[in-house]
């Protein structure tokens, strides 16, 4: 099948005018001129009119675990407040509710062009139930803060889950490794002992890693202080507290990972492909002597920013601007519908776009496209629109004005294929 529209954005290079992708089963073949498409490959042409043609979108942090908590829990004062809340609702949810939780949350993502999820779940016991529409990175999301002398037998139960997920729209498999990951999912709730097993194991089966770092500042007040809300609260579940009291998050976690991560410059991926690759998501507590810390540091990684999440929350300013100048491949999410609105990453562009307006929309593009696939080690199969990668894509009405501005603006449904299927 080839399919025309008046531009193909295929973030490969300059968008294309009377452009056109050549799709056969699930991949793109081809891609081009509408005339030199059309003289190169055979099969009928969709033609999608003054359209304009992109790769699917990738959402690089997600919990559509909590899909239906949808509206449940209205700001709190402090992020404790706010785990209190969730844990309470969580508490009055079964299996059957976050199986339910996640399809609705497939459906709505899908609605809004988004083709690829990274998506972390608390339960990778039901991913064997699960029978994703869209593409999905799926993390198992572990805590041990109840029970940390079970830490390796919950990361060895999860991978087990995980390599039974569903085949059909999982990613591709990037050297070799599991097209999957683990999610410890944060310096108060995963034990030492799970962060070092799970970065042995990423290490040993080249998968992912992502995982909640310096994300409020009572996080910061807990670690470096030893005090405030959130430090209460933990020390009252029973967690040994003696990590707290002199270094930041970002201190602690750097010890824990040592000189692995992988390197921080999408281009220097290409060279340096080592494992263990962290995704980390929120980083918006740093200190100065952090930031100086990140330009020394060897261990890089990539970071996830959650534009609206962010704001529910009222968390510290996102340092994009300091971030982006150490060369960190920073990506959007939408986390989770318990802190957000919806989990559309249209929305998530507008409100980055809103937040730091002095950055160009097509750089916003990328933090939905080639740079989340960079993160996920997808970077020839997502996240653009050339030769052998999936054929995911959608495509958005266009007036002829700025292009990457309009595609940023866009509201509605778009047209969406996803693995050559057109939905
Ligand atoms: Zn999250």
């Amino acid at each position: 099948m080839i399919v025309r529209a008046r531009t193909v954005v295929t973030m490969d290079g300059p968008p294309i005018e009377n452009g056109a992708a050549a799709v056969s089963g699930n991949r793109i073949v081809d891609v081009g001129r509408f005339d030199d498409i059309k003289t190169r490959n055979a099969g009928n042409t969709l033609d999608l009119g003054e359209q304009v043609l992109l790769p699917g979108l990738i959402n690089a942090h997600c919990h559509l675990d909590y899909t239906c908590l949808r509206g449940k829990i209205p700001p709190q004062k402090s992020f404790t407040e706010w785990i209190r809340a969730i844990n309470a609702d969580k508490a009055t949810l079964a299996p059957k509710d976050y199986i339910a939780s996640i399809n609705e949350g497939f459906a709505e993502a899908k609605r809004f062009g988004t083709t690829t999820i990274a998506n972390l779940t608390v339960f990778p016991e039901l991913i064997p139930q699960i029978q994703p529409p869209i593409r999905m990175c799926w993390f198992a999301e572990l805590m041990d803060i109840r029970a940390p002398e079970r830490a390796n037998e919950l990361v060895d139960s999860a991978i087990e889950s995980l390599g039974r997920a569903r085949p059909e729209l999982v990613l591709s498999k990037a050297e070799g490794g599991a097209p999957w990951g683990l999610a410890p999912h944060a310096l108060f709730t995963a034990s030492k002992d799970l962060f070092r097993r799970c970065g042995e194991i990423a290490q040993r089966e080249h998968i992912l890693l992502t995982t909640h770092l310096a994300e409020s500042r009572e996080e910061m007040e807990m670690f470096r202080d030893a005090s405030g809300p959130l430090y209460e609260f933990i020390k009252s579940i029973g967690r040994p507290m003696d990590d707290c009291g002199s270094k930041t998050p970002l201190e602690l976690f750097l010890d824990l990972i040592g000189s692995g991560g992988s390197p921080n410059r999408p281009r220097a991926i290409e060279v340096n492909r080592s494992y263990p690759s962290w995704i980390v998501a929120h980083l918006n507590e740093l200190t100065e002597r952090d930031f100086e810390l990140l330009e020394r540091s060897n261990s890089k990684f990539h970071v996830v920013h959650c534009p609206r999440s962010h704001n529910y929350f009222g968390h510290s300013p996102f340092a994009f601007d300091r971030l982006r100048s150490l060369g960190f491949n920073v990506c959007l999410g939408t986390d989770s519908l318990a802190s957000n609105e919806s989990l559309s990453l249209f929305a998530e562009m507008r409100a980055f776009q809103k937040e730091f307006p002095s950055v160009s929309p097509e750089e916003i593009f990328q933090m939905v496209t080639v740079n989340p696939a960079c993160a996920l080690r997808q970077e020839k199969e997502l996240g653009k629109i050339c030769r052998g990668a999936h054929a995911d894509l959608l495509a958005v009405c266009s007036t002829g004005g700025d292009l990457f501005e309009e595609i940023i603006a866009f509201r509605g449904e778009p047209w969406i294929m996803i693995a050559g299927q057109v939905q």
